[in-house]
């Protein structure tokens, strides 16, 4: 074992404190990652507050992670010491059910070890990234292309994949027109990707504030939610909507967007269920779908296309003693457009 300096929630209700945690030893298979910089997902503050359900503590967060391979299991052969790495939303799967074998690891039916706040397979509970190492099996680490800046690759690793992955499985390109609900951390990841993907590229957002932000990120158009002119306006008009909002939302409304066999994919992910009204589905034969993360081989995909494209994240810097108040800011959308943490200011 191995004790790192870490961040950690001490509880559902107060701020997160400065600590120590253990790592596992590096088994054959495993690379021991010094972290460098951590994103700050909105998953993060969800976990730790036990939104999503009661978690034990003290946890420690963070799913979008780079840092360099500073060791590797006497077996690894895909990582070197040296190597500029990541790691995501999930460390491990089962390896053996369908979905497993087919490479789509994030849809494993036994469920894939999360990155945090999960049972690991020695029954110890995960913990992620606002810490200064971590040891992963050599099969969930990526490869993070040098072309992409370091301290901006993080938060590639969950709001870049989450949004690329439909974005690449729908089929967003040239000649398809593609909506993105939402302007936040990762709705400025799937406008940035879309846009580099070829398609024609549409924010949808509560109002026009971001409007320069949205346009200078590739999107060729914006529309205000507030302003019934826009329902009127773009009727039948996407191929694609990407949803990235966690709030309630008209389904009806987004709906009627869709063009003839257009998909209406959310990644946000609203507390209460969506009702949807079927006669809104039949008229241009429409779909709605989810999207969780991606494989590991998308994963991948996507770095590399992040790296050919020159996309990365925009991205607010912060030591380690702004955490709390970072968590503040993202509940109030007050970041443009992810906060990542320095991991050198863990230790201070
Ligand atoms: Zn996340
Ligand atoms: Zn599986």
């Amino acid at each position: 074992m191995r004790t790192v300096h870490a961040y950690a929630a001490p509880s559902a209700t107060e701020p997160l404190v400065p600590t120590t945690i253990e790592r596992r030893d590096v088994g054959p298979s495993d690379v021991l990652i010094e972290i460098r910089y951590a994103g700050v997902c909105h998953s993060d503050i969800h976990t730790v507050r036990g939104d999503w359900g009661p978690i034990a503590y003290p946890q420690v967060v963070g799913h979008e992670i780079v840092g360099e391979v500073v060791e590797v299991g006497a077996e690894v052969t895909k990582h070197a010491v040296g190597d500029r790495v990541g790691v995501g939303c999930m460390v491990n799967s089962c390896r053996e059910c369908e979905n497993c074998k087919a490479g789509m690891e994030n849809y494993c039916l036994k469920g894939n070890t999360q990155t945090y706040a999960a049972r690991d397979r020695d029954g110890s509970i995960t913990q992620g990234g606002y810490s200064t190492h971590i040891v992963v099996d050599e099969d969930f680490v990526l490869k993070v292309p040098a072309e992409i800046p370091y301290e901006a690759a993080a938060p590639l690793l969950c709001a870049g994949i989450t949004t690329y992955s439909p974005l690449a499985h729908w089929n967003a390109g040239p000649g398809k027109k593609v909506a993105v609900v939402g302007l936040g951390g990762l709705g400025h990841m799937a406008v940035k990707i879309a846009a580099a993907m070829g398609a024609e590229v549409t924010v949808l957002s509560q109002t026009l504030s971001k409007r320069d932000d949205g346009l200078s990120f590739g999107a060729t158009d914006y529309h205000a939610t507030s302003d019934d002119a826009t329902w009127r306006e773009l009727r039948n008009r996407f191929d694609l909507i990407i949803n990235t909002v966690s709030a309630p939302i008209d389904m009806r409304k987004y709906l009627s967007l869709l063009a003839l066999d257009g998909t209406f994919v959310s990644v946000g992910a609203p507390p209460e269920p969506l009702p949807v009204h079927v006669f809104t589905l039949f008229g241009n034969r429409r779909s709605f779908a989810g999207s969780s993360i991606g494989s590991i081989g998308e994963t991948q995909e996507m770095l590399d296309f992040c790296a050919e494209h020159g996309i990365a994240p925009e991205i607010e810097l912060i030591s380690a003693d702004q955490i709390n108040d970072a968590y503040e800011r993202v509940l109030s959308s007050d970041v443009r457009y992810r906060f990542v943490i320095d991991t050198a200011t863990l230790a201070g």
